[in-house]
């Protein structure tokens, strides 16, 4: 959370414009335009035109861009880069602008955008092993995008966003701390059906195979997110897998693929040791510069403020604000950027909005910081809520902290959301402040060992459990044979309280 920050509010609102944007290209091409699929060459019902699709994803590419923000290191970004595009440009739409980006998340994941915009995960970059299984994973996104399923996604859930007023500028779920990470950029994750995921597979295998990457790594990256599932327990998928169903046996159908094939497997390449040393000191995790949790505390060391959410709520820290919801969930507080608006040009902006009507309102400082605070009720999708919405500015920012909960409910969470608004101050704990991320950092084994042999000589501040996941090993007790590079995590926050 440092760009990833700085969108809340304004994300809101650019996401309003994206979707009037999008409203408007509907009306323009009508409902039944129809366009030939560039990947299966029939005609299907399309809803945009490819220009309007480059259009969209450009759009989309700038939030992106804005909110989750991109690894620092030019020369990985241009390696990463470097593989997409060459499989991008034999594919069957090599015209497209195509981008590809790592963006500076700890979660593992990949995502693609209308108009040929693809995106891996720092945290996707840690997990993988290979040159090879970096190729997969882009050659599937590319496949989204080749098979036009991202547009047709984009399309449907813009139809789906047509006429939604309120309920997206306030959150649009109170109940659902889990949906709220995709809230403002949840047009960005879309879901794909098993049919396009199959496509996809069978794309991303062709386009991988045409480089000479060795296709079969591609059911290796699935075993891995299938072990960080495991490892987070029960119902936390990694966000790939959740955002990628499982097509129905994607082994058996590598297996048949690679057997249809006439070419000698033998010569197709990982390149690991080439991989390794790209990924190799980049931040593992995430990143406690960008805002951490200790219990119910938050701390954001590069922004220095620090903010105490209510005893036992369920917090938060996601890419577009920092949100705690209360626990018989009905009630939620959402802190995040509002640019450099003036705090009372912010609230009023906030007041003005359709179906907002302000209520008592206070210019009062919060710890010294200028501050504009009002009351409000909002119509939501879900029903009426009141709250308590506070812009705040400090160190050249200004912040908005929106606190509501149900229609009826304001006089039984008054004081609490009173409190932690007004716990909003300066962060000056020198531990907090000086908090640096773990990375990765590689060890090339010069004798057979285990892993835990491995651990035992080069100490890892993960558990062994993790290193294991993110070494591609089974456990503990797996040998590694001399002349193998492993990964091993160092620094970062001792063991996370929260
Ligand atoms: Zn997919």
């Amino acid at each position: 959370m440092n760009r990833r920050f700085a969108v809340a509010y304004r994300s809101q609102i650019r996401s309003l414009r994206l979707r009037a944007c999008f409203a408007a290209g509907v009306a323009a091409v009508g409902l039944s335009a129809c366009a030939r699929n560039p990947v299966t060459g029939k005609n299907e019902l399309a809803l945009v035109s490819e220009a309007q699709e480059i259009e969209m994803g450009r759009g989309a590419a700038q939030q992106v861009e804005q909110s989750i923000g991109f690894v620092n290191d030019p020369q990985l970004q241009t390696y990463v880069a470097t593989i997409g595009k060459r499989m991008a440009a034999q594919s069957e739409r090599p015209e497209l602008p195509w981008e590809f980006h790592v963006v500076n998340d700890a979660s593992v994941n990949a995502f693609a955008l209308p108009g040929g915009f693809i995106y891996v995960t720092r945290g996707l970059l840690t997990h993988v092993g290979n040159e090879a299984q970096l190729a997969s994973v882009l050659g599937h996104e590319i496949g989204h995008v080749t098979a036009r399923h991202s547009v047709q996604q984009i399309s449907k859930a813009q139809v789906a966003q047509l006429g939604l007023g309120l309920g997206s500028i306030l959150s649009s779920d109170v109940a659902q701390v889990a949906g709220i990470a995709s809230q403002g950029l949840g047009i960005l994750f879309l879901k794909y059906g098993r049919d396009a995921e199959k496509q996809a597979d069978e794309l991303g295998f062709k386009y991988a195979l045409g480089q000479n990457y060795d296709v079969r790594e591609m059911d290796d990256v699935f075993v891995t997110l299938g072990r960080v599932g495991e490892a987070a327990g029960a119902g936390r998928l990694p966000e790939w897998l959740s955002s990628h169903p499982n097509p129905e046996n994607r082994v058996e159908s590598t297996q048949a693929r690679l057997d249809s094939l006439s070419r000698d497997l033998g010569n197709l390449t990982l390149d690991r040791d080439e991989y390794l040393s790209q990924i190799a000191g980049l931040t593992y995790g995430e990143d406690p510069r960008q805002g951490f949790f200790e219990g119910n505390a938050f701390y954001h060391p590069d922004l220095r403020f620090q903010l105490e959410f209510p005893e036992g709520w369920q917090t938060q820290n996601t890419p577009q604000a920092v949100v705690a919801v209360s626990e018989s969930q009905d009630a939620m507080i959402q802190l995040g950027l509002a640019g450099r608006t003036p705090p009372g040009q912010a609230a009023q902006q906030f007041l003005s909005q359709e179906g907002v009507r302000a209520g008592q309102a206070s210019t009062s400082s919060v710890n010294g910081n200028q501050a504009a605070s009002s009351y409000f009720e909002a119509q939501t999708q879900q029903g009426a809520v009141q709250g308590l919405v506070s812009f705040i500015s400090y160190g050249g920012n200004t912040y908005g902290l929106l606190a509501y909960t149900t229609a009826g409910k304001l006089q039984q969470y008054d004081r609490v959301f009173q409190e932690a608004i007004g716990s909003f101050s300066q962060l000056r704990n020198q531990a907090a402040l000086s908090v640096q991320p773990a990375k990765l950092e590689l060890v090339k084994l010069r004798e057979e060992m285990t892993l835990q042999e491995f651990n035992a000589r080069y100490p890892s501040t993960v558990p062994i459990e993790e290193l294991a996941i993110i070494n591609e090993v089974e456990g503990p007790a797996s040998e590694i044979p001399a002349g193998r590079t492993l990964k091993r995590v160092v620094g970062g926050r001792p063991s996370s309280t929260g």
